[in-house]
């Protein structure tokens, strides 16, 4: 349930003081410390999981209810021109912290956040072949 090395362990248990915005049985919700834009904040499972991939399926549908409430509460406060729901499984993704959290992203137009990849079509056959093996690893 706790990690005792993790960071995001310690702050749920209070050892380590954060912007708690919001909390429930299942999430709790804080400002990110180093914010991309001001209204940077994170939802994070109150369970201790590394990422999407061994988290508990209830706790992530716990996630994005939290997440709604946050981003609604950002709007209203903060008037972004966009939100970005963020969420990092692994180094190659950008993962730093590896207890299970999503990034509610405030965005204003032309930020140069580097989140955004153009649109080129595909070889429809390759992505039938990938399709192909996703379907056979489906449970
Ligand atoms: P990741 O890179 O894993 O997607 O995101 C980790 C996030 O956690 C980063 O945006 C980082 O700023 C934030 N973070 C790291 N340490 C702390 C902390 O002690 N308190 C808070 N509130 N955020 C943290
Ligand atoms: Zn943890």
């Amino acid at each position: 349930m706790t990690n005792t090395d993790c960071i995001f362990c310690k702050i749920i248990a209070g050892e380590i003081p954060s912007f708690k915005l919001y909390e429930d049985d299942r999430t709790y919700a804080m400002m990110d410390i180093n914010p991309f834009h001001d209204g940077h904040c994170l939802v994070l499972t109150k369970a201790h999981c590394v990422n999407i991939l061994d988290a508990d399926a209830a706790d992530l549908a716990a996630v994005l209810p939290t997440a709604q409430k946050i981003s609604r509460a950002v709007e209203a406060a903060l008037e972004p021109e966009g939100i970005n729901l963020i969420q990092a499984n692994g180094p190659a993704a950008g993962q730093t912290v590896y207890h299970y959290h999503t990034h509610i992203f405030p965005r204003r137009l032309n930020d140069g956040a580097l989140l955004n990849w153009g649109h080129a079509p595909g070889d429809m056959g390759r992505i039938e072949d990938v399709y192909k093996k996703i379907m056979a690893a489906l449970d």
